[in-house]
Formats: C-alpha cells, sequence, structure tokens
C-alpha cells in the first residue's frame, strides 16, 4: 500500500529529511511539502544581512529543487488547520489534504499582543523574507529623511544580533539613528553565562545602542515601557520570541497550555504517534530543550530516520541534545561571541567560525549540493 506522507512546514526542521530522500529512495510513499513560501530563510544570517555581510540571496534556501530531488511535490499555502484523528490538513487554499503520515515543523509566529497598537511602524522577524523586503523599504525612506529611531524589541539572542545589525545597517547609510532594545533584564540573553551579558553589555556601549530593561507596550507614537519611560520611534522590530500558531490548539494533538506540540524523544506526538513534530512547534514531554535552529536543525536527521522507520516498520530514534548548545552571537561588522554553556570567548576569529558554518549549512541544501 503506498503511504501518503506531508511535511509541513520548509524551514530548519525539515531541511534534512528532503536531503535523506533525495539521497535514499523512500519505496511505496507519495509525498507532498506543504509550506508557506517557496523560499526559505537562514535566520542565523539575518543580523549579517542587516551588517551588511550578506546579500539577501546568500540567506535563501530555494525549496523548490531540493523537493524536486526528493521527489516530493511542493504545495506553496499556508495550512489553517489540521484534524489528527480524520488524518487531514487544511490549507489556505481551500483544499483539504489527507494523509497516512505527517511530520509539522511549521516554527512559530512572533508574540506580538503588546504590540499591536503600533501599526505599520511594527515590523516583525518572522517571516524572514517579509523582513527583508519591509526592512529595505524602511531603511531606503530612513536615508531620504536622514534620521530614524528604531527599537528592538526583545533580549533574546535573535533581538540582541539586530540591534548590532540594524545599528550597523543605519550607519552604513549615514542616518542620524538611535537605535534602542528593550527587554524584561531578566530574559536578557537567559540561559547564557554571565561572561555573555558582560561581553555584550561592553560592545553596546561601544555603539549607537541604547538598552532598556522595562516591558514595552505598543502606541501610535512609540513604545512606552514599564519604567515609565517613552521611546518615539519610527520602526519597532518584534524580536519577542516564538509562540504556538492558533490552529494547532483545534488540531486534537496534544499540546500544551501555550499550544505547542507535546511529542516525546521519538519526536512523535504523544497523542497520535502517526504525527511527528520538531522545531519551534514543540515542547518535549521528557525534558526541557529550548526552541532554537539549532535543535531545529539536529532534530531534522531523527525526523527522517523516524519517517523512515514508520514505512520500514523499524524501530525509532531518539533525539538526545548536548548538555550545551553552541551559539555564536554576530555583533556588528565581522565581530561575534562564541557561547557554550560556560565556556565564552569573543573575536574576529568567531565571526569566522560563524561565517563558515552559516555559508556551510546554505550551500549544503542548494539543489548542487543536496
Ligand atoms: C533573527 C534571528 C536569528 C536567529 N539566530 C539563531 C541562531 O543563531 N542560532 C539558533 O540556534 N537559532 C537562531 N534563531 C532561531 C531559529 O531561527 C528558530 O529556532 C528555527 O528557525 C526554528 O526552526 P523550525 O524548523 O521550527 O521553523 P522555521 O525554520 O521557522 O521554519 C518554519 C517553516 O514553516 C513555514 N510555515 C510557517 N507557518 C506555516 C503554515 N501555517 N503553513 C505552512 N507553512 C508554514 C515557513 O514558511 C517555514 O518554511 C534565530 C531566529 C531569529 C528570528
Amino acid at each position: 500500500m503506498t503511504e501518503r506522507i506531508i511535511l509541513a512546514g520548509g524551514g530548519h526542521a525539515h531541511l534534512s529529511v528532503l536531503a535523506d530522500w533525495a539521497r535514499r529512495p523512500l519505496p511505496q510513499t507519495k509525498r507532498w511539502l506543504v509550506t508557506s513560501s517557496r523560499y526559505t530563510a537562514y535566520s542565523g544570517m539575518l543580523p549579517g544581512w542587516l551588517a551588511g555581510n550578506y546579500q539577501a540571496s546568500d540567506l535563501m534556501i530555494d525549496l523548490e529543487p531540493l523537493a524536486r530531488k526528493a521527489s516530493t511535490k511542493l504545495v506553496i499555502a499556508d495550512i489553517v488547520g489540521i484534524d489528527a484523528d480524520a488524518r487531514t490538513m487544511h490549507l489556505s487554499s481551500g483544499e483539504c489534504m489527507t494523509f497516512d503520515l505527517a511530520s509539522l515543523a511549521t516554527g512559530g509566529e512572533t508574540n506580538l499582543t503588546q504590540l499591536l497598537a503600533l501599526g505599520d511602524k511594527l515590523l516583525p522577524v518572522k517571516p524572514v523574507d517579509e523582513f527583508v523586503a519591509k526592512w529595505s523599504a524602511f531603511a531606503t525612506q530612513a536615508q531620504q529623511r536622514g534620521t530614524a529611531d528604531v527599537v528592538v524589541v526583545g533580549g533574546g539572542a535573535a533581538g540582541v544580533e539586530l540591534a548590532f545589525g540594524i545599528d550597523a545597517a543605519l550607519r552604513r547609510c549615514a542616518v542620524r539613528a538611535i537605535v534602542s532594545l528593550v527587554s524584561p533584564q531578566e530574559s536578557f540573553l537567559a540561559g547564557h553565562a554571565d561572561k555573555v551579558r558582560a561581553l555584550v553589555t561592553t560592545a553596546i556601549s561601544q555603539r549607537n545602542i541604547n538598552v532598556h530593561f522595562a516591558q514595552g507596550t505598543g502606541t501610535a507614537e512609540g513604545l512606552s515601557l514599564s519604567n515609565g519611560a517613552f521611546l518615539r520611534a519610527d520602526c519597532v522590530v518584534a524580536a519577542t520570541g516564538s509562540r504556538a500558531q492558533t490552529w494547532l490548539a483545534q488540531s486534537g494533538l496534544a499540546c500544551t497550555a501555550n499550544g505547542f506540540v507535546q511529542v516525546g524523544a521519538d519526536l512523535r506526538s504523544i497523542s497520535h504517534p502517526y504525527i511527528l513534530a520538531a522545531g519551534d512547534v514543540i515542547e518535549r514531554t521528557d525534558r526541557k530543550v529550548e526552541h532554537s535552529g539549532v535543535h531545529a536543525v539536529k532534530a531534522g536527521p531523527v525526523l527522517a530516520a523516524n519517517i523512515r522507520a514508520s514505512v520500514e516498520g523499524k524501530g525509532d530514534d531518539t533525539y538526545t541534545p548536548r548538555r550545551w548548545t553552541l551559539y555564536l552571537l554576530a555583533h556588528g561588522k565581522r565581530q561575534a561571541i562564541l557561547s557554550w554553556g560556560p565556556f565564552v570567548t569573543a573575536g574576529k576569529w568567531v565571526w569566522r567560525l560563524k561565517d563558515r558554518i552559516d555559508r556551510g549549512f546554505v550551500r549544503r541544501y542548494t539543489a548542487e549540493d543536496a
């Protein structure tokens, strides 16, 4: 019997599944990749694009040739619902697709709850391809005006790297800019060693970036802070962490109160084992694994192995994260900080290492090398 397999989402976690299918046939299956956009952006290079180290095309992976090599039909649409019991997926096009086996890696969406009153000034970092287009338009306007007040909301690694990238971008086009970073103090680079925060704080003080440890609430003119201050803004970049897409909670899948799909170490839904999931869309029931590109990428080969195991009737692999996760935080022009548990160092060589890893990742999933 032919099994119908759907990969939902063409981001970090599913790239190695497609590469696996391109390398080794999976007999007696029909396969689809349903995803919002033909291109997937490698988000780790986005701050480097802002800083002028990369062209936009350097961080984009074209899913069409990769899917073709994997003998997988590419369907460009948003998934708007899943019925886990009926094994159906509902698309924005109105189409309803039926599957025997599915894998979910649709990532998270930026949490904008406190910021919606900003209207057109609000620029969410995801989807990354939309961010690239909207930031480019904003930077052109800012260059014509000669000034720009930009606020980045979110003190995680992404928010910090974006603030450095934006500062570099506005300096490059000779704009008189005020760049601010807003984050509650307890979430400023949470999970990283104190030395990382110290290095970042030093780098921030050498740039034109103001840090405000507070909660921000959007208004039509800018950001009202919980410490009583007000930041006027032409543009507010939201890097406020990812939350689950709302349709997951209505899917019948076991989900957390926040709507993330609950999976075990085998990356199978604890309620519907014929649905696997990885990346920012999940919460593990057996241990805490943070939402990050590193874990999404490393889960990919386990997804590939377990999809194959389902088809071939074999046993599952499990994904066990290492004790520490390696993060390389870019700050400004060709400088980066290495954060690996208690080990922290910085310099140009860290940036060169990051550059090599990031470019290598994108190259691995472009058609010729896949
Ligand atoms: C600026 C920035 C920098 C970052 N830097 C790092 C870093 O250096 N290191 C690190 O570990 N992590 C980093 N991250 C986090 C990392 O990007 C995410 O953790 C990672 O992308 C999650 O992978 P994923 O496969 O779950 O989802 P994604 O890679 O986000 O992929 C989701 C895919 O699903 C598609 N999709 C979304 N919704 C739907 C839908 N409804 N229907 C169909 N398709 C859909 C999207 O188009 C996309 O193809 C960064 C994030 C940002 C924003």
